[in-house]
């Protein structure tokens, strides 16, 4: 019986993927950019997961473009689909994807500044916290008759305690699912 793959060039036996973890600090993303200094590197964001991709021939792809090792090739060979594979071309589901240091560089300066201005902002935040807490304290102590009140007697009138209104995690789903990778998962 005929097979899509064999009108096909094996295009998903010429390359892998392996899942990273996303970078976290400078080091995490200059490591990242180390990979992608190599030759015939890629490396991509799918649902906020992190992947690295690497061109690289099956050593048991033959001249015709056939399995040298059909009967015990790897399952995730055997788990890969015709259905939505590489031969289908179009669009893939990845959201970003990086093919040179320089352009994964200049991203992770940007990824680094937002994330210092987040961890500023939430010192900031800490530090009003804390200066309100005292204020807080002394109200409820007036309001329980146990410590001191306010002008006239009264309760110490408080000032309204806004929420923390952390800013949204935008979704980063751009792409299309059309078609998958061969991935092996960690
Ligand atoms: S699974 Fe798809 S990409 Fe891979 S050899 Fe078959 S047709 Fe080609
Ligand atoms: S083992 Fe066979 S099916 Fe798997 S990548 Fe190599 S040539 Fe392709």
């Amino acid at each position: 019986m005929s097979c899509l793959c064999d009108q096909c060039s094996a295009l998903c036996c010429r390359y892998f993927v392996l899942e990273i973890d996303a970078p976290d600090d400078a080091e995490d993303y200059d490591n990242i950019r180390w990979y992608l200094i190599h030759e015939n590197t890629f490396v991509f964001i799918e649902k906020k997961k992190w992947y690295l991709g690497i061109y690289s021939r099956c050593k048991h792809l033959q001249v015709d473009n056939r399995c040298g090792i059909y009967e015990t090739r790897p399952q995730i060979c055997r788990k890969y689909s015709t259905k939505n594979c590489d031969y289908h071309g179009g669009e893939y589901e990845w959201s970003i994807l990086f093919s040179s240091g320089e352009q994964f560089e200049e991203y992770a300066q940007k990824q680094l500044a937002k994330q210092k201005s987040r961890e500023e902002e939430a010192r900031a935040k800490k530090r009003r916290r804390k200066a309100r807490k005292p204020i807080f304290q002394s109200a409820m102590m007036a309001m329980a008759g146990i410590g001191p009140a306010g002008p006239n007697g009264a309760a110490v009138h408080l000032g309204k305690v806004n929420g923390n209104g952390n800013g949204k995690m935008n979704g980063n789903g751009n792409g299309k699912a059309l078609l998958s990778l061969p991935v092996l998962r960690k």
